[in-house]
């Protein structure tokens, strides 16, 4: 915004006539508020009070057939001259998932309409399944703008093909997003300060070996290092997941949310300011609408509900892919003769669990539960 305001007053010093829209938020924060004038805190009256009921998005325009452009003839710098990208190609393994660019978002967009909008609301927990847009990193770098995203959901509302209960669940995710930026404008400091100030006083643990082990996909949890070892891969990890390692870091290892934060943001092909922060927040319990602190993610049974073939994490923890369906989200349980026919040493192949997660949750709720007794 201050980019904007500076180039626009720039411009208008010149005698330029110039305007700005938002392309990239559906809603602008300063007009979605509460009847007394204040920001929304909770999203369900956010989205359906502050924002569907208010004014629904506008239609986008059509790309314009003639822009008269000034030529600097002077200028003939090309794109690549610039020489942008880093010699050392450290992204090698995550640029086969993405196709950057505008072509790329549209072509995004067409495969997740076609073929995986349809069961969105219950498939989009599911990490092994294609019901999830991976719309993210094009909506964060402006390469496909929500109204796009939201026309072409409104196009097929009208068409009545699909489950209306499917459609409007992935329009309310884009209202996730909507929210993050509205609590990211009307509170700035959410990158950093507890959204709730009792918070400030929760005793976080340090540690920088169990930090390393959960960055790196070798916690001993499967689901949880299969997720952090998509991130590293791809640049990606899905919700459901992100859900999964967030709660075992903030809970489990008792980590500050600050590095899940941090690490996510180095990562993250579609780290954004907002829905990182807001994200980080919601899972440690000190956001807006948070979970609650007692929502503690048990990794071993998510994988089973969420994974249960096992198809996800065999892909992204290859040492264990031999293991049979009982024993994946827990190898610790499988007899010695199970592990030995699946080539799996634990502490070696594989590691053991850097936490024991009964005596870890019990630690949490005790830590997260003395913070409301002293808040009240
Ligand atoms: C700890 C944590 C950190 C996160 N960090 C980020 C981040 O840095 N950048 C980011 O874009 N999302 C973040 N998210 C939100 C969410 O995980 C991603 O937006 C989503 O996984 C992107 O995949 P998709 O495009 O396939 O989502 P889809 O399910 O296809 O959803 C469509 C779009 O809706 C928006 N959306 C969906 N869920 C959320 C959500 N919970 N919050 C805000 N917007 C949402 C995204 O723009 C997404 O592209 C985070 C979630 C958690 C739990």
């Amino acid at each position: 915004m201050a980019q904007d305001t500076d180039t626009k007053a720039k411009l208008l010093k010149r005698g330029i006539n110039c305007k700005s829209f938002n392309g990239s938020l559906l809603w602008e924060p300063m007009d979605v508020l509460k009847s007394d004038g204040t920001p929304y805190k909770v999203f369900t009256p956010f989205y359906r009070n502050g924002c569907l009921k208010a004014r629904l998005p506008r239609h986008p325009l059509e790309k314009p057939a003639n822009v008269d452009l000034i030529k600097d003839n002077n200028n003939t710098t090309e794109l690549k001259d610039l020489n942008l990208l880093d010699p050392i190609k450290w992204y090698s393994s995550m640029e086969p998932h993405w196709t950057i660019g505008e072509e790329g978002a549209q072509a995004r967009l067409k495969t997740f309409l076609d073929s995986g909008l349809q069961n969105y609301k219950e498939g989009r927990d599911f990490p092994a399944k294609n019901h999830v847009s991976r719309l993210s990193p094009h909506l964060h770098f402006g390469e496909i703008s929500p109204h796009q995203v939201w026309s072409a959901i409104q196009a097929i509302k009208i068409d009545g093909t699909l489950s209306l209960t499917d459609i409007d669940h992935f329009m309310r995710e884009l209202g996730w997003r909507e929210f993050s930026y509205s609590l990211l404008y009307h509170f700035p400091d959410l990158p950093r300060q507890n959204f709730q100030k009792k918070f400030d006083a929760f005793s976080w643990q340090t540690n920088s070996q169990l930090l390393k082990a959960w960055q790196r996909g070798k916690t001993g949890y499967p689901i949880v290092d299969a997720g952090m070892r998509e991130l590293w891969q791809t640049g990606y990890m899905h919700n459901r997941v992100r859900m999964i390692t967030g709660s075992f870091l903030v809970k489990n290892l008792l980590l500050h949310w600050h590095h899940g934060e941090d690490w996510f943001w180095d990562c993250l092909v579609d780290a954004d300011l907002a829905s990182n922060s807001a994200s980080w927040q919601w899972i440690a319990g000190s956001g807006a609408d948070a979970a609650p602190y007692f929502r503690i993610f048990n990794p071993v049974t998510q994988g089973e509900k969420f994974d249960p073939e096992g198809m996800y994490t065999r892909k992204f923890v290859p040492e264990l892919a031999q293991l049979p369906d009982r024993y994946l989200f827990k190898p610790w349980e499988a007899p010695e003769s199970i592990l030995k026919t699946a080539g799996v040493v634990l502490g070696e192949t594989y590691p053991k669990p850097i936490v024991d997660l009964k005596k870890s949750r019990k630690r949490a709720l005790e830590a997260f539960s003395l913070l409301s007794r002293g808040a009240s």
